[in-house]
């Protein structure tokens, strides 16, 4: 039967000692949220359990419900929290920050912002430097899509079939599912085959896939393009990991073809995939345009687009600039988050813990049948439900109970990828070899019960 995890693991990257007592809630419960919710929130929101889980506190990798049930947290809101739920340091530096100056806006000199852009900067290959600080993601893609398209005075952009890059308009373009697409007008994007190592046709030739852009370019555009946008692990899709080979061979052919390559690392970066800082890395290539958000954080709203100089001087030609985009509160707290990643090792641990917990999920694909691919890198894992292995037929109905089974028993995984039938894996990269071995008999279990 499954195993608590320890409050602290003794083995493990330096972790700080929290008091595990449940927490004291006496605020409004679930009726009650529900009920506003419906009434005043978006009815485009969702939840993922059948009985909605009201999260009250949050410390490290566990969260607390209103009753004061702990959850091993392994979603970590959509691998954002990366330090963990209120890391005392990271706190610590936002409310320091917060009792200086709340906001100042780029008109005005502030330290906070160029010392967090320096270090940031430090930690990219190349001649990447010069930051632009933004709010989420799809605003540094907005950005970042938009710079290449001055850059290069073309305006066709090339993303993969599958990916998620924002929901703005231009990226709403790029993003290539029709589940997260709106009527938006999606002039000069074109999206490419996706070299899906599971489903698709060219199986792991990463270069196959690669021709299909080529292709694109030839029938698609005037022959130039301003760039191509993807991810290094597609999140949202489903942790789908490029085909190796993909990447360089892209890059060459979009290079020829005048256009800049950007990374999408909103997900994929900070450390997230263990073996390499940033997702591209994994490639062996260097991007020209590379953007982030969710992990840079912890939770905090900050983006980021970091580009050559050469680049970032196309920002010159216009006035361009966002209210709160690196707003000090954020950027002191994002400093802090990369001290962290660094001083308690959580890249390594990401790589540590991620293969055990990889080979773990291997090792339950042997025992259930509903298991139809393990994948991914560090702690960004994805397990993909079938009802049979042979045709790949989404197990849309299954997932949805294993979820519940798996929150009932305490712990929360994501779920994604276009037949909303994989397992998003995505914890806070503090997670233990312990939290990894609690995960893994809760899945055994909830699948035992099927
Ligand atoms: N790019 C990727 C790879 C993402 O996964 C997401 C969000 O899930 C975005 C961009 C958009 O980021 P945001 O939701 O912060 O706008």
């Amino acid at each position: 039967s499954a195993t608590i995890p320890p409050e602290y693991n003794a083995d493990g990257p330096k972790m700080p000692r929290f008091d595990y007592s449940p927490p004291l809630y006496d605020g409004p419960r679930t009726a009650e949220i529900l009920r506003k919710r419906s009434e005043f929130l978006s009815p485009s929101l969702s939840y993922l359990y059948k009985k909605p889980l009201n999260v009250v506190q949050g410390k490290m990798q566990y969260l607390y419900d209103e009753d004061g049930k702990r959850y091993l947290d392994a979603f970590a809101g959509i691998a954002t929290v990366c330090c963990g739920h209120g890391h005392p340091e990271v706190v610590q530096a936002i409310v320091n920050q917060l009792g200086r100056i709340q906001h100042s806006t780029v008109f005005y000199l502030n330290h906070a912002i160029v010392d967090y852009a320096e270090i940031l900067a430090s930690k990219m290959p190349g001649d990447l430097k010069v930051v632009f600080f933004t709010n989420s993601g799809t605003e540094a893609n907005e950005l970042a899509l938009m710079m290449a398209r001055l850059y290069s005075g073309c305006h066709d952009i090339i993303s993969i079939r599958n990916g998620y890059h924002g929901n703005a308009a231009g990226t709403m373009g790029a993003t290539a599912q029709s589940i997260w697409k709106f009527n938006v007008i999606q002039s000069g994007v074109h999206h490419a085959l996706n070299p899906d190592q599971y489903r698709g046709i060219f199986g792991s030739e990463g270069e196959k896939y690669a021709t299909d852009v080529q292709e694109i370019i030839d029938f698609g555009t005037s022959g130039r393009v301003a760039a191509f946008i993807s991810e290094a692990i597609q999140g949202v899709g489903g942790i789908m990991e490029l085909a190796p080979g993909y990447l360089p061979a892209v890059y060459k052919t979009i290079k020829k073809a005048g256009g800049l390559c950007i990374a999408d690392e909103v997900q994929s970066g900070f450390g997230r995939t263990g073996s390499h800082f940033w997702g591209f890395e994994s490639h062996g290539v260097i991007p020209d345009i590379v953007t982030m958000a969710k992990g840079i954080g912890n939770g905090i709203p900050i983006g980021a687009v970091v580009t050559t100089p050469e680049i970032a001087e196309v920002l010159t030609r216009r006035n361009y600039y966002n209210t709160f985009g690196g707003n000090p509160v954020c950027t002191a707290g994002a400093h802090a988050v990369l001290k962290v990643i660094e001083k308690e090792k959580l890249q390594e641990n990401a790589f540590v813990v991620g293969s055990y917990l990889k080979d773990q999920l291997k090792k339950l694909q042997e025992k259930h049948e509903i298991i139809g691919d393990v994948r991914g890198r560090g702690l960004m894992l994805g397990v993909e439900l079938v009802t049979d292995r042979q045709e790949k037929t989404p197990a849309r109905a299954e997932i949805l109970h294993i979820l519940d089974q798996m929150k009932e028993m305490g712990v929360l995984v994501g779920k994604g990828g276009f037949h909303g039938n994989v397992f998003r894996i995505t914890p806070p990269l503090c997670f233990t070899k312990e939290d990894a071995a609690f995960l893994i008999d809760v899945m055994d279990i909830a699948m035992s019960k099927l």
